[in-house]
């Protein structure tokens, strides 16, 4: 586990949007500044690292939830359905065969 700045609040552990008061705290660091991610991790290449949901959604990244990473499972590829970018073409959401993630781990799929 490592300690990094949260993407979501950018290290100021107070709620970036004030969703619920000025004094809210920033949900997903907790007010602390920092959130634990898991290695290995990389970018959320889904909201690029920010913690915050595309599209104008004041809300936390639904791929990372707020940390601006991802924890991966280990060496990967780059996605096929979205080609990196995490993104379903046309409606921005997730894409479901990486889940968001623009890579999906070297290794057999798992039955559906
Ligand atoms: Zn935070
Ligand atoms: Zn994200
Ligand atoms: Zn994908």
């Amino acid at each position: 586990m490592t300690a990094i700045r949260c993407a979501f609040c950018q290290g100021k552990g107070s709620d970036p949007f004030n969703c619920l008061s000025r004094l809210s705290r920033c949900q997903v660091c907790g007010g602390k500044g920092t959130v634990m991610v898991e290695e290995p991790n990389g970018m959320c290449v889904y909201c690029r690292g920010s913690g915050i949901q595309p599209y104008g959604m004041r809300v936390t990244c639904q791929v990372c939830g707020g940390k601006g990473v991802v924890r991966f499972g280990g060496p990967g590829e780059a996605c096929p359905d979205c080609r990196g970018s995490g993104r379903t073409a046309g409606n921005g959401l997730p894409c479901t065969h990486c889940r968001g993630r623009g890579a999906i781990p070297r290794r057999p799929a798992l039955p559906v």
